[in-house]
């Protein structure tokens, strides 16, 4: 191993995000004896922070909110030490075998493993009412909140993987599921095609956009329109799905580590949390583009932080 005795007084693991994997790599890697430092971003908690009931996480028998639930995260984390700082890390040279990383604010830290949490967001429309009903109606997770709309008439907008996935998802729990397709053609692969068109009650909608949520404290229905008759019409709903793509927070990474075309972060084999970059390790949702749930997030947050206390062990740090 190329790490020399100069070097020796670096921190041991150094994690960039606080979401569900950052506060699960946290707990880890503190219990691991590697004293970690979290750089939590300027809003800890990630993607849960604007999610309300959370009915999906095991151990939370009667479901949580997901502020609360990030709370929770949190203070176990806080219990085991951990030192945390409400700082963006804007810079990063991963050249190795100490890695640096800049925060918002000038500090340069230097660590040995460096575990990156930095999740994803949901892309949006940006039409009327997407936001304004964005919880009360509106959602862009189909497994976390679909429940919530049994035996009811959604909406779902997209035509990639995500959303041939989640409308099959969808047409189980619901009575009926359009799906807004705004092209004649789907992008999702041909299986998932093929699944979505032979589910009886997904009715698809070709060339067509969704141009207004409507309701007032909850959603009532949904404005379209064709894109080429240029009709528009009214589909009555109580569910809005916007299922058009994710962007992971990954920018500061891609002079240093491999990413794929959408920008996730590629790891060295799937179900492993290795990057490019001897050392440095990734968990959640900013390399995980199929599962993204705040479970599978945690899962792979314990990981990296296994991965990078194994690295450190065979560094013999
Ligand atoms: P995606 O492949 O980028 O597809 C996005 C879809 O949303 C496209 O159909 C796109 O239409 C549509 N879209 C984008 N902006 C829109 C807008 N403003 N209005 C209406 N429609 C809009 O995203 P994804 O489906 O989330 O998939 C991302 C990646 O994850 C893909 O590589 C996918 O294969 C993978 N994935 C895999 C699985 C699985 O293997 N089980 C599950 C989910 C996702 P256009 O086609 O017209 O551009």
């Amino acid at each position: 191993m190329y790490l020399c005795a100069e070097i020796m007084e670096k921190l041991k693991c150094l994690i960039i995000g606080a979401g569900p994997a950052g506060y699960t790599a946290a707990i880890y890697a503190a219990r691991a004896g590697m004293k970690p430092l979290m750089y939590t971003g300027p809003q800890p908690g990630g993607q849960l922070m604007i999610t309300n009931d959370v009915e999906n996480y095991p151990g939370y028998p009667d479901g949580r909110m997901g502020p609360e639930m990030m709370d929770d995260f949190k203070k176990q984390a806080a219990r085991f030490g951990v030192e945390m700082r409400q700082q963006l890390i804007t810079q990063v040279d991963f050249t190795g075998p100490v890695h640096k990383v800049w925060s918002e604010s000038g500090e340069e830290i230097e660590a040995y493993t460096v575990i990156i949490a930095t999740g994803a967001n949901a892309k949006w429309l940006g039409i009327p009412g997407e936001q304004r009903l964005w919880n009360q109606g509106v959602s862009a997770c189909a497994v976390c909140d679909g429940f919530f709309f049994r035996k009811q008439t959604v909406a779902i907008v997209g035509g990639g993987d995500t959303a041939a996935e989640e409308s099959t998802y969808l047409a189980k729990i619901c009575n009926t599921v359009h799906l807004l397709v705004r092209r004649d053609e789907m992008r999702a692969s041909r299986i998932m095609q093929e699944r979505v068109q032979s589910t009886p009650n997904i009715v698809i909608h070709w060339d067509t956009e969704a141009e207004e949520v409507l309701g007032n404290d909850g959603v009532t229905g949904v404005r379209v329109v064709n894109n080429k008759t240029g009709e528009r019409s009214v589909l009555d709903v109580t569910g809005f799905f916007v299922a058009i793509g994710h962007e992971p927070s990954t920018k500061i990474f891609k002079d240093w580590l491999t990413l794929d075309e959408s920008g996730y972060i590629v790891v060295s084999e799937p179900g492993r949390t290795f990057t490019n970059r001897p050392g440095v390790f990734a968990g959640g949702d900013a390399q995980d583009k199929i599962y993204r749930q705040a479970i599978t997030a945690a899962g792979t947050g314990c990981m990296a932080a296994l991965d990078a206390e194994r690295y450190l062990v065979q560094a013999g740090l």
